[in-house]
């Protein structure tokens, strides 16, 4: 009876000693809760996006609160509470809370302001309120957009067409540019802190939706102005190709040898695959290229030069509707001018510029493709071989390749496009002196 006594005695004595260990280690833990921040910038705008994370790993959280503070005023973001048990603490020991906030509906003002974030843990430290932790993340906003003043008077438009718009930012921009419609145009900085962006329409786009000059800053403040423009008509010839089986004994094999899915029932199905679903692909290439930022100095000082000694034959912008055995079978946008010299003639770099592409490419054969700055590209294709490297600096009249057939060319020419960030232009005006002069070189006299 005695030993049961004090075996029970023991039982309550460790019971006791567990529960001081448990009230000691746990209860009266003095590890107050770690807050992260994240996402909130130095330098804020009219959107606050950021995440705010408490964590308590002892006794779990009891309280969490954010708050932003500016001078006096003291906006509460979020408050949250969890019920604390008196032995096992509270059940939520982290929690992480987005946050996407207008801080001026909130009644901020521009300038220095402070997040504040605070959480108490469960401890039964601190009379029974817990280990507090208080964060305190100080931003400024800024919520002036840029000044822009656009220098551009009439902006001449024309579907097919290339257009300079010379324009001022008052402070760095973080993004620059023009949007035209659904495209935006790079803006390149200039001296005194102008801006040139080259634009163009596509031949298909026969309407202005939209032509603003946008800039914005490292806090989102967006500003975007009008440009008053003056839009051209431009009709672009309707042209019919005859598919004569000769040319396609003569170059569907081509194809079919370097494209499996090129293998059709017959050769007019291979030519249709080519002309419509390869050409697409070729041009969201050479699209991709030539949208990229320029990385070439702006050295253009008079008109492109084309093939030299060469006799057009076929205009930029032809809608060509293909016929075989007098039936329509496929239709296509030529976008570029095809020169005809002597076989195997020279081609020479029409202006200074770097070379971005250099490869075979679909219905264009052996290309090279030449950035001469500010968006501006030109095209060389049907090319012999590739006789230039990408990354190589080429002078003015360099010859950069020898006119051929490769690609979806019947006879020995050059295929010659120039494309202003992404979209294929006419060359018309850029091989004309005197557009390049009042257009272009005149306008950025004052600013290169
Ligand atoms: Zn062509």
């Amino acid at each position: 009876m005695k030993s049961v006594l004090k075996g029970m005695l023991l039982l309550l004595l460790l019971a006791l000693c567990g529960a001081a260990v448990f009230v000691f280690f746990v209860k009266l833990e003095s590890h107050p809760p770690v807050i992260e921040v994240k996402g909130l910038p130095k330098l804020a705008g009219r959107k606050l996006t950021f995440t705010v994370r408490a964590e308590d790993r002892h006794s779990g959280l009891r309280e969490l609160s954010v708050y932003l503070v500016q001078g006096r005023k003291k906006i509460l973001l979020k408050e949250l509470g969890w019920p604390v048990s008196f032995l096992r603490g509270s059940r939520v020991h982290s929690r992480e809370i987005s946050f996407s906030v207008s801080p001026v509906e909130k009644g901020l003002s521009e300038g220095p302001a402070v997040l504040v974030v605070s959480a108490a843990d469960a401890s039964w430290r601190n009379r029974l309120r817990g280990n507090l932790s208080v964060k305190r993340v100080p931003f400024t906003l800024d919520l002036t957009p840029p000044r822009v003043t656009v220098l551009s008077r009439t902006v001449y438009l024309a579907p097919g067409g290339s257009a300079l718009v010379l324009y001022r930012v008052g402070e760095k921009p973080a993004r620059t540019g023009v949007l035209l419609n659904d495209r935006f145009f790079r803006g390149y900085p200039l001296k005194q802190g102008a801006y040139a962006a080259l634009v163009a329409l596509p031949v298909t786009e026969k309407v202005v939706r939209k032509f603003v000059v946008l800039a914005e800053d490292g806090a989102g403040n967006r500003l975007e102005l009008p440009v008053s423009y003056y839009l051209k008509r431009r009709r672009f010839p309707r042209v019919r190709m005859r598919l004569s089986d000769r040319f396609l004994n003569f170059k569907m094999p081509e194809f079919i040898s370097r494209y499996p899915e090129a293998q059709k029932n017959d050769l007019l199905g291979t030519f249709i695959w080519v002309n419509e679903t390869l050409r697409r692909r070729n041009n969201k290439t050479i699209a991709e290229i030539t949208s990229r930022p320029s990385e070439a100095p702006f050295r253009i000082s008079g008109a492109l030069r084309a093939l030299p000694h060469a006799a057009k034959r076929a205009d930029f912008g032809e809608f060509r509707t293909y016929y075989y055995r007098g039936r329509k079978v496929s239709r296509a946008w030529h976008l570029g001018l095809d020169l005809a010299s002597v076989a195997r003639s020279p081609v020479p770099a029409a202006a200074p510029g770097r070379v971005v592409f250099a490869d075979y490419l679909g219905i264009y054969g052996n290309t090279v493709i030449l950035d001469h700055g500010l968006g501006l590209y030109t095209l060389y294709a049907h090319l012999a071989g590739i006789e230039v490297q990408v990354g190589e600096e080429v002078s003015a009249g360099q010859t950069i390749g020898h006119t051929d057939t490769t690609g979806l060319a019947g006879g020995d020419h050059l295929h010659f496009s120039v494309l202003v960030q992404g979209v294929f232009v006419t060359p018309i005006e850029w091989l004309d002196p005197r557009w390049v002069r009042t257009r272009i070189l005149d306008p950025l006299k004052d600013y290169r």
